[in-house]
């Protein structure tokens, strides 16, 4: 499909369905890189309802790429505290650490009020002068021959196809179109489903003074009502009530049932401001293929995950930065479009350990039985005081894709650290820029040539010499030390890292060569026009 992209006389490079978080953060990726992006919403305005309040650090590092920094943001409340799990008795059965700083630097936990945020993403993309976005229309049907994509619209509230009342055309077509998507639905991509749901009440408040709760951030595993209680960004918390066996949405769906419901936590129309409820179904979803042809999907539309672990819409950040870079080279085109197949089979996996880990942990609050729950409590209070605690669980790790084959740190995160260039200091995304990158503490001298040179050169990639204090060979410098551990941890002197963050490999810097030429045959360029593969 490559060099015939060229020629083809779509209106965009890119359709994304679906002006969410997901959406609105892909849009912005594409637009600062120059794409020529069209955005179809059926929502004339930024959805209010309640939903995600909690992202790790992470999401604050792809914030900090976008200009939105968790640590001054007015919507944005960095946490360091425990997550504590709590029975009807007040006994701890559970902690989840949430304190300090995660290795992308920002806070390992943050919360933050959704509606503000996409307010933030929504601006930004919205000045772009490449994105266009198209509020108050749905989109219906799509197709695709091999030149690109063609998207039926119709204002808002028809669901008909009959209906459509204008075509969009692009060469790609993104689907952040939620959980009931069209777009992953009309292209025929298979979701499997875990078959875990619950209805949830979730309520947003503003409590005239601030309240404390210690900690902030708990589950009371009470069979006689589950109740999660967190933080919801600055000014604001969030209560959310379990549905117990007999009661349907449209009773727990109330303002009146949620004043109920929150009298025993001391809150009323008095003292607070209710600002939002309604009912979610919580499901635990996977899509079995992202990609076909010239449409993926990205975010809800790919995956749902019950909200315990905070990391839905996190997981969805973290596609459209995956995707963002891979539809970058082939839009300029720097690779063909084979690039993009190996986006589903990354993030896929990824996304199944937040949902494995969301589910573990719905089973532990989503029980409103009391004799399961009196079992619950005895075997989860006798691991607690089990001295020897379990080894940290293994970090979520890429699926097979755009990674140097049998890498032991291929698919990792990266870390993020403080350091100074010769004239400038702060974070390392700031001082060194967003890209592919050549992290490397070796001393020997670039010698790079033929092959390697051309990878770099195609992919714009960046050597940075790091090290511990000034020097005349080092670009950098690791201020807190944390580069030179996290080097000494992974026994090498080199690290590649993707510009979504992700290491491609890590290597020695006589290795670097021979890595730079596999990076090289899995990112192949576009068939010149005429040739037979074109
Ligand atoms: C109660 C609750 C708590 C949560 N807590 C967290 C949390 O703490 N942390 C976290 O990371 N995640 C959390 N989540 C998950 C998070 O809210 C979602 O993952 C995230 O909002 C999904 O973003 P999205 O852009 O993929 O989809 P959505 O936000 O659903 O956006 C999809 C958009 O597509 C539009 N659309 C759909 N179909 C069409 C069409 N045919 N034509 C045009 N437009 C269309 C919709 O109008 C919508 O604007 C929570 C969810 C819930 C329900």
């Amino acid at each position: 499909m490559g060099p015939r992209e060229a020629h083809v006389d779509a209106d965009y490079d890119v359709a994304i369905i679906g002006y969410g978080p997901v959406g609105q953060l892909l849009s912005l990726l594409l637009g600062e890189r120059g794409h020529k992006t069209v955005v179809i919403e059926r929502h004339e305005n930024i959805y209010g309802m309640p939903r995600a309040a909690h992202f790790d650090d992470e999401i604050a590092r792809i914030l900090q790429a976008v200009g939105i920094r968790a640590d001054s943001s007015a919507f944005i409340e960095p946490y360091d505290n425990w997550y504590e799990w709590r029975n009807a008795e007040g006994d701890t059965l559970l902690k989840v650490d949430w304190r300090g700083h995660g290795p992308s630097w920002w806070h390992t936990s943050n919360f933050f009020c959704q509606p503000e945020l996409e307010r933030a993403l929504d601006a930004r993309a919205g000045s772009q002068p490449a994105v266009t976005i198209r509020r108050g229309l749905s989109a219906l049907d799509l197709s695709q021959d091999e030149h690109g994509v063609t998207i039926s619209v119709a204002p808002a509230g028809e669901s008909h196809r009959s209906a459509a009342s204008e075509t969009v055309t692009a060469r790609y077509a993104i689907g952040c179109d939620g959980a009931n998507s069209v777009v992953r639905e009309r292209s025929r991509m298979p979701i499997s489903d875990h078959g875990f749901f619950y209805d949830w009440l979730i309520v947003d408040m503003m409590p005239g003074e601030p309240m404390h709760f210690d900690p902030p951030a708990w589950q009371l595993c009470d069979p006689a009502r589950p109740t999660t209680l967190v933080p919801g960004g600055p000014g604001r918390r969030r209560w959310e009530f379990m549905a117990l066996p007999g009661e349907n949405t449209e009773m727990l769906n109330s303002p009146e049932t949620a004043w109920e419901l929150l009298a025993p936590w001391g809150l009323t129309p008095e003292n607070a401001a209710m600002e939002r409820h309604t009912v979610y179904r919580f499901q635990a979803r996977l899509a079995q293929k992202w990609r076909d042809g010239r449409a993926l999907i990205a975010g809800d539309a790919a995956h749902l995950m019950p909200p315990f672990a905070g990391q839905g819409m996190c997981s969805g950040f973290r596609d459209a930065n995956n995707l963002a870079w891979r539809l970058d080279l082939v839009l300029r085109g720097v690779t063909d479009d084979s690039v993009l197949d190996s986006y589903g089979p990354e993030r896929g996996p990824h996304v199944q350990h937040f949902i494995n880990f969301s589910m573990e942990l719905g089973k532990v609050i989503c029980v409103p039985d009391p004799a399961k729950a009196r079992h619950r409590d005895l075997s989860m209070r006798a691991s607690l005081v089990n001295p020897s605690p379990p080894p940290p669980a293994a970090p979520p790790r890429l699926g097979h894709g755009i990674l140097r084959p049998h890498d032991s740190a291929a698919g990792l995160l990266s870390i993020q650290s403080r350091v100074k260039s010769r004239d400038d200091s702060g974070l390392f995304d700031d001082v060194a820029g967003r890209g592919w990158r050549i992290l490397t503490t070796s001393g020997c001298r670039p010698r790079l040539d033929g092959r390697a040179a051309d990878v770099l050169a195609r992919l714009d990639m960046r050597i940075l010499r790091l090290g511990e204090k000034a020097d005349t060979d080092v670009d950098l410098i690791d201020l807190d030390g944390r580069y030179s551990g996290w080097f000494a941890q992974l026994g090498a002197d080199t690290v590649i890292v993707r510009p979504d963050f992700y290491i491609y490999s890590v290597t020695d810097w006589n290795e670097l060569p021979k890595t730079l030429a596999e990076l090289d045959s899995q990112l192949p360029t576009p068939a010149r026009p005429g040739s037979l593969n074109s």
